[in-house]
């Protein structure tokens, strides 16, 4: 364990980049230190699909996300309690990011409705009803341990428009605080606020410039990547970086496609997160710099290379492509490869991304990655657009 004078959380930013808002810095934890920008694998249920801890550790994971919703309902608070915290319990050492549970209440349980005192919900279960309020999430959060927590926030539809939208931003702002007054280990947790305000700019910023009020160590920008249009997207995140202070870590949550990772860093986000690379691992998907392999396609029963050459992964170093299209429907053993390869790509991402902007050569990273990704330079206009309020022009 790490030894703090005070905060739980401290952000050094060692190098800016000096055409676009990117950043690259260290998060010091209580459990581990974080480099930034950082992708974090999601572990649903106390552990990551396929992969144990010890092999995310070899693919130098420094920090992964848990669902709330799963442990809170499943194995369950007291035996969390019982177990001391996640960290035992799976037998993870570094740092650990909770979510508030809301999200994956209401994305998941149909019946889930919110009032002002938090989400309502019928249990999984049995028929009996549960209550989800600020005070409750930040009492499991407090028994889980994580390193770095959510706020219970009020989540509506991306692509809502109207007065409850304005509703649900003002409630978050409210919850804030009762979170915030729950918090029982301050000195060895941090609650990140979440910025909401659907695709309003108004109320993007107004929910932004409330949450900057608030003695806070870093903050999350959500209620995106959620079937808005890719430049409604980037444009909020921009939005949202220009007000939130330069000097605490910003996290986008839900956000994980590779070409979403180079932008936003260079919009100005420090952590993301997402089950994508572990769930299209699932459907047999191994991610690559221009895309995506499908290895149930019959074009892969006889290539013998692995799925990317320059990989270090143990999965491209021991199989090709012809043996994982060979077991890909033997569902945990591919899944399994499969995750490890997904996840080494999305950590070499962030390697190359932080090692660029430190390098003073981030526009020249971007400007390559992008043409990789479309040799014939037919760039989506929405990237276009996002990369020329950073001032980078494409090649
Ligand atoms: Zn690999």
């Amino acid at each position: 364990m790490l030894q703090h004078a005070k905060s739980p959380l401290l952000f050094e930013i060692f190098y800016e980049c000096q055409t676009t808002r990117a950043r690259t810095g260290k998060i010091t934890l209580i459990h581990h230190h974080v480099d930034t920008p950082v992708f974090m694998p999601v572990g649903t249920q106390g552990t990551l699909k396929g992969l144990l801890p010890q092999q995310l550790e070899q693919l130098n994971c420094q920090i992964i996300l848990a669902n709330t919703y799963h442990l809170g309902t499943r194995p369950g608070f007291n035996i969390m309690q019982k177990a001391g915290g996640l960290h035992k319990f799976m037998n993870w050492k570094r740092a650990l990011l909770t979510d508030s549970g809301g999200f994956q209440m209401v994305s998941l349980l149909e019946l889930a409705k919110i009032t002002e005192d938090g989400v309502k919900f019928k249990s999984p279960y049995n028929d009996s009803d549960c209550m989800l309020t600020p005070e409750y999430s930040i009492q499991i959060q407090n028994t889980i341990g994580a390193d770095i927590i959510m706020q219970l926030d009020d989540v509506v539809r991306t692509t809502l428009t109207g007065p409850r939208v304005e509703v649900a931003m003002n409630r978050t702002i409210r919850w804030l605080d009762r979170c915030l007054k729950a918090h029982q280990r301050s000195d060895e947790q941090s609650i990140f606020p979440i910025v909401q305000g659907g695709l309003d700019p108004k109320l993007r910023s107004e929910c932004a410039n409330q949450l900057t009020k608030r003695e806070v160590n870093g903050y999350a920008v959500g209620g995106l990547s959620g079937g808005e249009s890719k430049d409604e997207f980037w444009r909020m995140v921009y939005l949202t970086t220009s007000i939130l202070p330069k000097n605490k870590p910003r996290y986008l949550m839900g956000v994980g496609f590779a070409t979403d990772l180079v932008i936003c860093s260079a919009l100005g986000i420090d952590m993301f997160d997402c089950v994508f690379p572990t769930r299209t691992a699932r459907f047999g998907c191994a991610l690559i710099r221009t895309g995506q392999l499908n290895l149930k396609q019959v074009q892969y029963c006889k290539d013998m290379r692995p799925i990317d050459e320059l990989c270090e992964c143990s999965t491209c170093k021991t199989y090709t492509r012809a043996y994982l299209h060979h077991i890909v429907t033997v569902e945990t053993v591919a899944c399994h490869l499969l995750s490890i390869h997904n996840i080494s790509f999305q950590m070499k991402l962030m390697k190359d991304i932080r090692q660029s902007i430190k390098e003073q050569r981030f526009p020249e990273f971007i400007q390559e990655y992008m043409l990789d990704l479309y040799p014939h330079k037919e760039y989506p206009q929405w990237i276009v657009n996002a990369l020329e309020v950073v001032h980078i022009k494409l090649l």
